[in-house]
């Protein structure tokens, strides 16, 4: 059996994600940073006969959080498979590059990018034991530069200066990780979920929680031949799914 981890998932495409792994198998670490919200969404998977599914606590922004967890997970399984970094945060408002402030900033760079680092750091020995290691950062078609520097691009006036390069930044730490780890059988990449009915966007997103986890997983269960250190988005290009940074 192969094990994952999933963060931010009592809700949303997180818990979209730990419940595809589950149905196809994995045993499935949901990571909730509210332990009682946590509890709630296994119980939800378990009453849907998803008995292979555990809450862990885990505040991406704590450290103590993030280092307990990996203890904790540590005791019950030799061997970390899959990572999903999909907590994230859009930072409030404004989001205009004169008007954010530092505080929002930090705030958001805290969830989006230092956390993805401390998960990230914290398991990749357990992720080392894997044969087939895979790290998926959730990340956002909003985060490319090259698009939002494209007029063309669908959502060119949909700017926001915090959000926007926190997920250009989850970025760049991926292609360096998967640089650092390319001759090993890593696969990290960075996958936009599409624009998603969810609280992150008051659910005027257009895409279904369905698809975007399918979209996550597609990448958590790639095989050794697969891509490393590439930046996917189907709803940018539905052909072969990858995007410019
Ligand atoms: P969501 O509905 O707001 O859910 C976000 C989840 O992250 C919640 O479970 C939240 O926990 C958790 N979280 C926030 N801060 C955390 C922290 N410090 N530690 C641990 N968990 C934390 O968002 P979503 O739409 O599912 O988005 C998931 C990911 O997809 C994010 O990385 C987002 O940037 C990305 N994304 C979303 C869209 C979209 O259209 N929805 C598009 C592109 C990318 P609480 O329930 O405790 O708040």
């Amino acid at each position: 059996m192969k094990f994952a981890l999933v963060t931010g998932a009592s809700k949303s495409i997180g818990f979209e994600v730990v419940q595809q792994l589950a149905q196809k198998g994995m045993y499935v670490y949901l990571g909730s940073r509210n332990l009682e919200s946590g509890i709630e969404a296994v119980d939800k998977l378990k009453a849907k006969g998803l008995n292979n599914v555990e809450v862990i606590q885990l505040d991406v922004t704590d450290n103590e959080s993030v280092l307990k967890a990996r203890k904790e997970i540590g005791k019950k399984t030799k061997v970390l498979d899959i990572l999903i970094n999909n907590a994230g945060v859009y930072g409030g408002h404004p989001q205009t590059a004169l008007d954010s402030t530092i505080d929002q900033f930090k705030a958001t760079y805290d969830t989006n990018v230092y956390g993805v680092v401390r998960v990230t750091q914290a398991f990749i020995d357990l992720l080392n034991k894997s044969s087939e290691p895979r790290i998926v950062n959730v990340s956002s078609s909003q985060g490319s530069i090259t698009l939002h520097s494209d007029p063309t691009y669908k959502y060119y006036d949909y700017k926001g200066a915090v959000y926007l390069s926190s997920k250009s930044a989850l970025n760049m730490y991926t292609v360096v990780l998967a640089y650092e780890l390319k001759n090993t059988s890593f696969r990290i990449n960075a996958v936009c979920p599409g624009f998603t009915k969810t609280d992150f966007n008051g659910h005027r997103g257009t895409g279904s929680v369905a698809d975007a986890g399918k979209r996550v997983v597609k990448y958590a269960l790639i095989g050794n031949d697969g891509p490393t250190g590439k930046f996917f988005s189907e709803e940018n290009n539905p052909e072969t799914g990858e995007i410019p940074w």
